[in-house]
């Protein structure tokens, strides 16, 4: 077998790890539990066990470098994570040098959100292009963006928190502690707090009796369940929460003028009904040719977009292109 790119991706309750071919297909992966409670140097060793097994199971392959998607904030250029929200007790990890004490090549960190998007971007739904981003809408939404074919970092790496960009002033308040981030309305968090607010309100709904009454106990897949069944307000609740995507995603297209918008996370179940929503507001909202010229898609490669990512990041930072 020939040489791969090892692509691993740390979250808070698992590691995926991959070994990805130069041209960016998975040969093989791995998935197994986060030891979160355990501290940085036993989760890096299962990170490690972890690249292993993916590199086993691509028939032995040896990879050239690894790419690792970890939570922010972080030092991109040096590898050290600072005390990302889901790993408690990470303070200023080393997970670059970490990783390549234990994997003996290259190993290059960045945001696990921007990786995802270079994934989509190097063999996804951007491949082809040079300007894009990626929203992935699940429990919080987020954010990257690719320009000139290369990852938008920023200075301190930061950039591309799409998720908080502000579209309401004075408005919901975010997980991040500011008011009115696109994330407190556009997440699946949000949109659930919508159904909720209307629920509240006394909207007539089949939502009360899909959670039992107790209104706490609502996910955005009773929504999207009853919006298939017809209910109004759930139907609603889905084009509102597009709604809100969309006026994001309006300011996104006016600042880059990208070619395409790739659209993933859990929410992109909720169908035509979000997409259709979604497209009407980001249409109507942007200038005429950025909007006519994006196109609002889904993205393509699942799950498997932020190892991809993190391999294909790898592969261009070791050659000083990235
Ligand atoms: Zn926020």
């Amino acid at each position: 077998m020939s040489e791969v790119l090892l692509g691993i991706d740390l979250g808070g309750t698992q590691v995926k790890a991959a070994a990805v071919t130069l041209d960016g297909t998975v040969a093989g992966h791995d998935v197994r539990p986060t030891p979160a409670d355990d501290g940085p140097e036993a989760v890096a060793d299962v990170m490690a066990a972890s690249a292993r097994a993916a590199l086993e199971a691509a028939n032995g392959a040896t990879a050239r470098a690894a790419g690792i998607g970890a939570p922010g904030p972080m030092n991109w250029q040096t590898g050290v994570v600072f005390s990302p929200p889901n790993l408690v007790g990470w303070h200023n990890v080393p997970l670059a040098e970490m990783m390549r004490a234990r994997l003996g090549i290259p190993c290059f960190v960045d945001n696990d959100a921007n990786l995802a998007c270079y994934g989509e971007f190097s063999t996804g739904a951007g491949r082809g292009t040079q300007d894009m981003c990626m929203l992935t809408l699940g429990t919080g939404v987020g954010g990257g963006i690719v320009v000139f074919g290369r990852l938008l970092r920023g200075i301190d790496g930061t950039a591309a928190e799409i998720g908080h960009l502000t579209v309401q002033r004075d408005g919901r308040k975010c997980g991040c502690g500011a008011h009115g981030c696109l994330e407190a309305y556009a997440s699946v968090t949000g949109l659930v707090r919508t159904a909720i607010e209307g629920l509240e309100a006394g909207k007539p709904s089949s939502l009360r009796g899909a959670c039992g009454g107790n209104l706490n106990a609502l996910t955005g897949k009773m929504i999207s369940d009853e919006a298939g069944r017809g209910d109004t307000f759930a139907r609603w609740v889905i084009e509102e929460t597009g709604d809100w995507i969309g006026v994001g995603i309006a300011s996104l297209i006016n600042l880059l003028n990208p070619e395409k918008v790739v659209l993933g996370g859990g929410m992109i179940h909720a169908g035509e009904l979000l997409l259709n929503a979604i497209r009407k507001r980001a249409k109507k909202d942007a200038f005429e040719v950025p909007a006519n010229r994006a196109q609002i898609v889904i993205a393509e490669l699942g799950e498997a977009a932020g190892v991809v990512g993190a391999a294909m990041a790898a592969r261009e930072r070791q050659a000083g292109l990235a």
